[in-house]
């Protein structure tokens, strides 16, 4: 089989999909309260398009995807698209990552189309605020969504907190409670800047203060779980609690990923502007084109982001996060 290696001989086998740039929340440092440029429709990819793109990557050696956004649940059908992707020869795992307002409609769908795991983002348990972080945002949809993957058995469910001082570093032990008792994974994950958050530092905390706050009320017990993302993970109970620090300590040396956008670019890297558009070879069908540009991108993937040196992207919600 083949493998995509890039320069700094880091293999690439996991691809995240942003499939629509659209959400029904507006996330303070995400998306500005009056929404984002919606892309045109006609240039964002149809799933069959997607999964075109999917068969010929998986022939290069991408194993694992994950499906994002925007809010990757607003875009109708999405298990449609898992379905079609589940069958592509090479894939063996498919995830999810969703603010988890609409999982009680769509969770046992999603199961049915075989996706294997859903991460949920929340950041807050208290109603007031999870409005005012989300701006249209209502908890208690969100716990439902939750409660619905256990009903249909989803496993190794994960919860993502981005942590904001002053804002929810309150909470960090309420919500590892909070995962103990759904019997989820909790990842905790530093604020990256974005032209949204103009007093980004104010906010931000680095991943050892945070640390610090649970190790005030738990005793972290060091894990070698390994998934396919950048976090480091400690055992509490029976959970696994993980840090995912782009900016404290930059996991680059690990990276493992690729990106592609709804209106079909590929982004080398979250910390960088660059991209290689693939829309027209999808849509012509030229497979030796598109093995081109999928080797093009891995072969200009950066060592390392440039997170903190300018706001590379306006909002995390065209890139995915
Ligand atoms: N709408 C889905 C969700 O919220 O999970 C998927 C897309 S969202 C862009 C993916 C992840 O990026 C979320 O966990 C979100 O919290 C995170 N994110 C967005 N902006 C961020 C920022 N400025 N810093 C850190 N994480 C961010
Ligand atoms: Fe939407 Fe997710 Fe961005 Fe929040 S973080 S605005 S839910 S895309």
């Amino acid at each position: 089989m083949e493998r995509l290696v890039d320069r700094f001989g880091r293999e690439i086998y996991y691809l995240r999909i942003s499939v629509t740039d659209r959400c029904n929340y507006r996330c303070v440092y995400c998306m500005p309260k009056e929404g984002i440029k919606w892309k045109p429709m006609e240039e964002i990819l149809t799933y069959e398009e997607i999964a075109a793109f999917v068969d010929v990557a998986a022939g290069l050696g991408i194993r694992k995807i994950k499906l994002t956004g925007g809010e990757p649940l607003v875009r109708r059908g999405l298990s449609n698209l898992v379905s079609m992707l589940k069958s592509i020869r090479g894939i063996d795992e498919i995830s999810l990552t969703t603010n988890g307002s609409l999982l009680k409609l769509y969770a046992e769908d999603l199961k049915r189309a075989g996706l294997d795991r859903i991460t949920i983002s929340i950041d807050t348990l208290n109603r007031d605020k999870f409005r005012e972080i989300t701006r249209f945002g209502s908890l208690d949809d969100v716990v439902e969504g939750a409660k619905a993957l256990n009903r249909v058995d989803f496993k190794n469910s994960k919860i993502n907190t981005v942590v904001m001082r002053h804002i929810n570093d309150d909470e960090v032990v309420d919500l590892i409670k909070f995962s103990m008792d759904l019997g989820f994974d909790i990842r905790f994950i530093e604020l990256m800047p974005t032209d949204l958050i103009k007093n980004w530092k104010r906010h931000f905390i680095p991943i050892n203060e945070i640390r610090s706050l649970i190790e005030k009320e738990f005793k972290l017990e060091k894990d070698d779980k390994k998934t396919n993302g950048p976090a480091v993970y400690y055992r509490i109970g029976g959970i696994h609690v993980g840090f995912i620090t782009p900016l404290s300590s930059a996991f680059c040396n690990a990276c493992n990923r690729i990106r592609l956008t709804s209106d079909g670019f590929i982004l080398t890297c979250l910390g960088h502007s660059d991209r290689v558009g693939v829309r027209d070879a999808i849509r012509k069908g030229d497979r030796e084109e598109l093995e081109r540009l999928i080797k093009l991108a891995v072969f200009k993937k950066p060592k390392e982001h440039e997170l903190l040196s300018e706001n590379i992207h306006s909002s995390m919600a065209s890139v995915g996060g």
